[in-house]
């Protein structure tokens, strides 16, 4: 199976032909998806303006998004690397920190669905780098009440029956992210499960 760096390289190449190009930064995707492959794909394709049809593509707009992908997937590999670096520093010191946290980063790790959109059509528009940089930010200070994308406080709880399938859990009403629960207080999870069952009685 091709790494995302060959598959980086085939998107560069003038010397192949469009649509593998494109085919390649598709593939790129099955590596390093943050919102998941369908979403991220949705929002590659509108930010750099092609479609998955478009036979006079610009071969430039498919650089600008693998562009994008990759400073993306920067940002992300050296945060891993440094959560792993911290984790080994403490394992020395005899600190066993085996919590939610690090199920979520194993679950996640390499960078695939770390802010799952259930909805291939519902995700931020920013671009990819600054919203793993919010997520970051929001790992590296703790628990807190919005979003740690859009900072929207609307945070509900995704169950069976949702479009936000594959895994249950807190998902952001404004920008359709899925959050990891280690970014939220209790009482914010708490509120989130709250709404959920009260929206399933009423409805019952
Ligand atoms: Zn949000």
């Amino acid at each position: 199976m091709a790494g995302f760096r060959s598959l980086a390289r085939q998107v560069r190449d003038p010397g192949c032909d469009t649509a593998l190009r494109r085919y390649s930064l598709r593939k790129c995707l099955e590596r390093f998806a943050p919102y998941g492959h369908r979403a991220t794909w949705d929002h590659l394709c509108r930010r750099h303006r092609f479609g998955p049809e478009d036979r006079e593509l610009d071969p430039g707009r498919l650089i600008a998004a693998l562009d994008e992908l990759e400073e993306a997937r920067a940002v992300w590999l050296a945060y891993e690397e440094e959560f792993a670096a911290r984790r080994r520093r403490e394992k020395q010191e005899g600190l066993r920190r085996l919590g939610a946290l690090d199920d979520w980063h194993r679950r996640v790790w390499g960078g695939n669905g770390v802010v799952r959109c259930g909805d291939p059509a519902v995700h931020p528009s920013d671009p990819l780098p600054e919203v793993l940089r919010r997520l970051i930010k929001a790992l590296e200070s703790g628990p807190g009440e919005r979003c740690p994308v859009c900072a929207g406080p609307r945070i509900e709880w995704a169950g069976p029956g949702d479009t936000y399938e594959p895994s249950l859990g807190p998902v952001c009403g404004d920008c359709g992210v899925g959050v990891p629960r280690a970014v939220l207080t209790s009482g914010a999870l708490a509120r989130a499960r709250g709404e959920r069952s009260r929206s399933l009685a009423s409805a019952a």
